[in-house]
């Protein structure tokens, strides 16, 4: 009996043509890319939900420039980073690609809002009138934008930075006085809990909370992203509406063991 070759020879693959140089080695992390994407389009399926509208982030914290390199090499154009001078240091030695994304998801001090005006496309932490205000005030200087997210503390964990649920929509209805800050949404990290049911819970309130902010939500703050899930809970967050999953040691490796939430 026949049977149809099992692989098309012209099947696309992680690398694009492109950006794939033909001398070098197998980019390494072309596999645990691949894996990771195949993950989200399942979870996507299984939630009825289609992939496309899921933004896969990569976090890059502690990593090396050399793997950041490759990580480009291997298609990816955007990357997430917790600390804001570890960010800078790497977004300078790599500033010549040039249509690299830096994307801020770690607390930011007022006294380094300067730093981020600089070179980031995103923050997804904001938490505050004076950072917002401090941002905007290098903005404006610079005349660049920034894409923000709220982040919430949905766990209710005293170690966790973002605003209580409750407050989320009296601090939205003052960032319209920030014109260069574009809000697109909500980003939170769920407890550091074992108990799936708790962590969902987190996801649910962060999705409720982006129902309600859609009605009330002031002329020019939108209410679409909810970045949320992380390598170990990423298949929940899209079950529960995640728009940007940010997969950090399921891309990269295990890090140092450090706590994800720490500051900027
Ligand atoms: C480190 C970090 C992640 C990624 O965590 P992994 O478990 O490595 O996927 C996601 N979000 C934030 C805010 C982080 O600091």
């Amino acid at each position: 009996m026949h049977h149809p070759p099992a692989i098309k020879p012209n099947q696309p693959t992680v690398n694009s043509p492109s950006t794939m140089p033909m001398t070098d080695f197998p980019n390494p992390l072309n596999s645990n890319l691949s894996v990771i994407r195949a993950r989200i389009e399942c979870a996507c399926r299984a939630a009825d939900r289609d992939p496309a509208e899921v933004r896969l982030l990569p976090v890059s914290k502690t990593v090396d420039v050399a793997t950041l390199r490759a990580a480009y090499s291997a298609g990816l154009r955007e990357l997430g980073e917790n600390k804001v001078q570890e960010a800078l240091a790497k977004s300078e030695v790599m500033a010549d690609l040039t249509d690299l994304r830096w994307v801020l998801i770690g607390h930011l001090q007022t006294n380094k809002a300067k730093y981020a005006a600089r070179f980031a496309s995103e923050f997804q932490a904001l938490d505050s009138l004076r950072v917002a205000e401090a941002l905007d005030v290098h903005l404006q200087k610079l005349g660049r934008g920034l894409d923000v997210l709220v982040q919430v503390n949905t766990s209710g964990e005293a170690s966790k930075f973002g605003l209580p649920p409750e407050e989320v929509e009296g601090f939205v209805r003052q960032l319209p006085a920030f014109t260069a800050l574009r809000v697109h949404g909500l980003m939170t990290l769920a407890a550091l809990s074992s108990d799936q049911a708790e962590v969902r819970r987190c996801f649910v309130r962060l999705r409720e909370l982006r129902e309600r902010l859609r009605q009330s939500a002031p002329e020019g703050v939108h209410m679409d992203e909810l970045s949320m899930g992380m390598s170990g809970d990423f298949e929940m967050a899209i079950a529960e509406g995640a728009t940007t999953v940010r997969v950090g040691s399921a891309i990269f490796g295990q890090r140092p063991a450090i706590r994800p939430d720490t500051d900027a």
